[in-house]
C-alpha cells in the first residue's frame, strides 16, 4: 500500500507553521557555570543528583531513546507529554483553527477528545462505531471534509475494551484527508500488536501511548506520541518548554529497567480480567460481558444506574457508562487485585435482587 501522501506542513495552522518557538536556556547549554536561567543557585530543600533547582531538559533525549527502543522506532519519532492528555490537546491546537475546523470521533470512546476540542473551540463530528463496535470507514470518510483535521481512534477502545480491526484502521489511515490519532493507551493488555511501526509509512498517523496503564504509573504523568518527524517537530515547537519534569523523567527511565516486573503485572491483570469476566458472565442479571483487550470490563446489567449507586454507597466505585451510545445499561469496572475483584463481585451479588 502506498501510504498517505498528505502534506503535513499544509495541514498545520499557518500561525503554528510560522511560529518561532520559545528558546529556553537549557536548549543551548546544560553544564558549566549556569547563571543563565534565573534558577536558584543555592539549591532546593532536597539534595541529590537530580538537582531539582535546575530546569529539566526540554528535549528529554535519554528518555526518548529508551521509549523509542522499547517501541522499535527512532527517537526522533517520539514526543513525550504530561500524560497522553497533553498530546491530545497539542494536536488539536496544532492542526485545528478555533471556530473553523473540526475533529471526528467514533463514540462510544474516550471523553477527552471531545473536551479538548471544545476547550479549543473546535467542532466535534461523530460517526458511531458500528454494532460490532468497529469503525465504519465509508461513513467516516464520507463525513470528513477539508475542515475535518483529525480523526481520533482508540484501540483497545475505552469504554468498550475491544481492539479495532487492523484492516479498517489501515484503510482509514491511508485515506483520511487529515491526521489520524490512534490512541493505544491500553495496547499492552491486548493480544493485538501496536501500530507504532506504521508511522514510518504514514506521515499522518500519530500513535498515543502512556505509562499510566500497563506500567502502573498514572501518578507519574508520562504520555507518548509516536509519529513522523514532521509532526513531532511541530509538537516540540508548541509544547511548554519544560513540560516533562525531572522527577517524572527519572522515574520513567528507571521503569525501563524493570520491564520484567511490568510484564508480570500485565499478565496478572489479564488473568484477573479473564476470571472477572467469567464470574460476571455467570450472574443472572448480567446481560452481556463485552470482550476486553484492556484492563477493564464493560458489562450490561439490569438496572445499571441503580446497581452503580448501590455499589458506590457500599464503597465500591466503578463507572456508569449507560449514557454512551451502544453502552445502554452498561457499567465499566477496572480490573483490580484478586481480593479487590472478590470484594467487587461479592458486593455486586449483595446489591442484585
Ligand atoms: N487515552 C485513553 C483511551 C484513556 O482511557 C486515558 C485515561 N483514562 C488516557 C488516554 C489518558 O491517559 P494519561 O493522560 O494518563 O496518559
Amino acid at each position: 500500500m502506498a501510504g498517505n501522501r498528505i502534506n503535513i506542513d499544509e495541514l498545520v495552522r499557518p500561525n503554528i507553521r510560522d511560529l518561532s518557538p520559545y528558546r529556553s536556556a537549557r536548549d543551548d547549554f546544560d553544564s558549566g557555570l549556569l547563571l543563565d536561567a534565573n534558577e536558584n543557585a543555592f539549591g532546593s530543600p532536597f539534595d541529590g543528583s537530580l538537582q531539582l533547582n535546575r530546569y529539566p531538559s526540554p528535549t528529554q533525549d535519554p528518555l526518548r531513546k529508551r521509549v523509542a527502543a522499547f517501541r522499535g522506532v527512532d527517537h526522533e519519532n517520539i514526543f513525550l507529554g504530561v500524560g497522553s492528555d497533553e498530546p491530545i490537546d497539542l494536536l488539536i491546537r496544532i492542526f485545528c483553527k478555533p471556530g473553523e475546523d473540526a475533529i471526528l470521533i467514533t463514540p462510544p470512546t474516550y471523553g477527552m477528545y471531545k473536551v479538548s476540542a471544545r476547550i479549543n473551540d473546535v467542532a466535534v463530528k461523530s460517526v458511531l462505531l458500528d454494532e460490532s463496535l468497529q469503525p465504519d470507514p465509508d461513513a467516516i470518510l464520507s463525513k470528513a471534509d477539508a475542515r475535518t483535521k483529525i480523526l481520533f481512534l482508540c484501540s483497545p477502545n475505552n469504554p468498550t475494551g475491544n481492539f479495532l480491526e487492523r484492516e479498517r484502521m489501515i484503510r482509514l489511515i491511508g485515506q483520511f484527508p487529515g491526521i489520524v490519532v490512534l490512541d493505544e493507551a491500553y495496547i499492552d493488555f491486548s493480544s493485538e500488536k501496536s501500530a507504532a511501526g506504521l508511522v514510518e509509512k504514514y506521515p499522518n498517523l500519530v500513535v498515543l501511548q502512556t505509562l499510566s496503564k500497563s506500567f502502573g504509573m498514572a501518578g507519574v504523568r508520562l504520555g507518548i506520541a509516536i509519529a513522523d518527524v514532521a509532526v513531532i517537530r511541530y509538537m516540540m515547537k508548541v509544547k511548554a518548554p519544560y513540560n516533562i519534569n525531572k522527577l517524572t523523567a527519572d522515574t520513567a527511565l528507571q521503569a525501563f529497567d524493570k520491564l520484567g516486573q511490568i510484564q508480570a503485572t500485565i499478565e496478572k491483570v489479564i488473568a484477573e480480567r479473564k476470571r472477572l469476566a467469567k464470574a460476571l458472565s455467570g450472574m443472572k442479571a448480567v446481560r452481556k460481558v463485552f470482550p476486553s483487550d484492556a484492563n477493564f470490563l464493560l458489562f450490561r446489567i439490569d438496572d445499571a444506574l441503580e446497581v452503580y449507586r448501590e455499589l458506590a454507597s457500599r464503597g465500591v466505585i466503578i463507572r456508569y457508562r449507560g449514557n454512551e451510545p451502544r453502552c445502554e445499561d452498561c457499567l465499566r469496572v477496572t480490573v483490580g487485585m484478586p481480593e479487590e475483584n472478590e470484594r467487587f463481585l461479592s458486593t455486586l451479588k449483595q446489591v442484585l435482587p
